[in-house]
């Protein structure tokens, strides 16, 4: 298959996931009027090999998603995620041995366990994305969803800001006193429902970044160029559901 052939018989709308097979690339999509050219992988030159990946994850998310390139290898992508969970789990870390409340062992622990945490809790999101994006009839196979969820991790680092600070609180029994305080009655249950809720805020960011990602990606194209695999996002649901 040679680049020239756009729109390729996989191509899809990057709109509606209309199949554009065999239409002019100068036209329209005729189920939603986007430019057939505006599909094209061409456009989705990065984060990948070669390319950083830049502010835009954090400032234009949307735009961040809309650029990324959804074929080859996703290496690039799980390093980063990888530097990111570390990095969480060294600033646990540091936080953890600065209160000096705790033994060494018992801090690397902690760091250790949330950076598997952190983990497990990212390809549980991977499952969910490939889940609903099945049933919607999106292409977002799992190499897709793995790559989506690698960058948005990034949100993992106000969450954890949020939860460090609000579980240090509570360690210090501050959060019980407050709450105990303001509402005259507060158990132990209640500091666990709370605890959870704080946990949900806490992952918005990182569901949000993943939600704009797979919105961005969902009828994504890749290059048909032989070096690329083509298994990465020419299998997966059927493209065309409404
Ligand atoms: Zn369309």
């Amino acid at each position: 298959m040679s680049e020239s052939s756009f729109p390729g018989p996989d191509t899809l709308c990057e709109d509606c996931g209309y199949a554009l097979k065999g239409l002019s690339a100068e036209g329209n999509c005729p189920e939603c009027g986007l430019a057939i050219a505006a599909s094209s992988p061409d456009l989705r030159v990065g984060p990948g090999e070669g390319n950083q990946v830049d502010l835009n994850l954090v400032r234009r998310p949307r735009t961040f998603f809309r650029r990324m390139s959804v074929g080859g290898s996703n290496a690039p992508a799980r390093w980063f995620m990888l530097k990111m969970i570390l990095l969480i789990g060294l600033c646990w870390l540091l936080w953890d041995s600065a209160i000096g409340s705790w033994s060494l062992e018992a801090d690397l622990f902690e760091a250790g366990l949330l950076v598997a945490g952190l983990y497990l809790l990212s390809y549980v999101e991977v499952l969910g994305v490939i889940f609903f994006g099945r049933r919607r009839g999106w292409r977002v196979p799992f190499a897709l969803a793995e790559r989506v969820v690698c960058y948005a991790c990034v949100g993992w680092m106000p969450a954890a800001i949020l939860m460090g600070l609000t579980l240090d609180r509570y360690m210090a029994g501050d959060i019980d006193r407050w709450m105990h305080r303001l509402l005259g009655v507060w158990g132990t249950w209640q500091s666990i429902e709370m605890m959870v809720l704080i946990g949900c805020v806490a992952m918005l960011w990182f569901e949000m970044l993943v939600w704009i990602g797979v919105r961005q990606t969902k009828h994504a194209n890749a290059h048909t160029r032989a070096e690329e695999s083509d298994n990465t996002v020419s299998q997966g649901a059927s493209p065309v559901e409404t």
